[in-house]
C-alpha cells in the first residue's frame, strides 16, 4: 500500500505533476537512503552465486539471527549456516578425517545425521522436541510463565 502509493507519487514527479521538494529532513534522507541500501543489498544477495546454502537458511537480508550465549555452540552453529560444520564427512573431503563415518552409527557424519539420526544425541534430540511441545502447549493455552508447562 505505501509502496504503491510511494510509486505513483514519484511517477508525478517524473512527469512534472508535482514539484518534487527542495528540502528534506535528515530523519527522511537516512531513511531513503537506508531503504536504497537494504534493496541493493537484498538484489545482490539474491543474484549472488556464493553462499548459497546459507541463502536457503536466511534468504531476506536484515534477518535477526540470534546466537546462543555458549560460545562453542555459537561457533558450531556458525558452521552449520555457512555449510562448514567440520563433522568428519567434511573433514574427511579435506583430508583432516581419517574416517567420513559417525563413530557411533557407522554412517557418514554429516549436519543432517546428526542433527536429525545420530544415537549420540537421542536424548538431547528428546529433550528438544519436549522444549517445543511444551512451548506449543503453553501458546495453545494462552500461558504466560512458559517454565509452569514443565511442571504441569
Ligand atoms: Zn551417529
Amino acid at each position: 500500500m505505501a509502496d504503491q502509493y510511494s510509486k505513483e507519487l514519484a511517477h508525478k514527479i517524473l512527469k512534472g505533476d508535482i514539484p518534487a521538494p527542495f528540502i528534506i529532513s535528515v530523519s527522511d534522507a537516512f531513511k531513503i537512503t537506508s531503504d536504497i541500501v537494504t534493496k541493493s543489498w537484498q538484489l545482490h544477495w539474491d543474484n549472488h552465486d556464493k553462499a548459497r546454502y546459507t541463502y536457503n537458511l536466511i534468504p531476506r537480508v536484515h534477518t535477526k539471527v540470534i546466537f546462543p550465549t555458549s560460545r562453542e555452540i555459537g561457533v558450531t552453529y556458525c558452521r552449520l549456516l555457512l555449510h562448514d560444520p567440520m563433522l568428519r564427512d567434511d573433514s574427511h573431503r579435506t583430508g583432516t578425517s581419517h574416517s567420513p563415518l559417525c563413530e557411533s552409527c557407522s554412517v557418514n557424519e554429516s549436519a543432517e545425521h546428526v542433527l536429525l539420526h545420530c544415537s549420540l544425541y537421542d536424548q538431547a534430540r528428546r529433550g528438544m522436541r519436549d522444549y517445543y511441545w511444551c512451548l506449543c502447549k503453553a501458546q495453545r493455552k494462552n500461558i504466560r510463565k512458559f517454565s509452569a508447562c514443565f511442571y504441569m
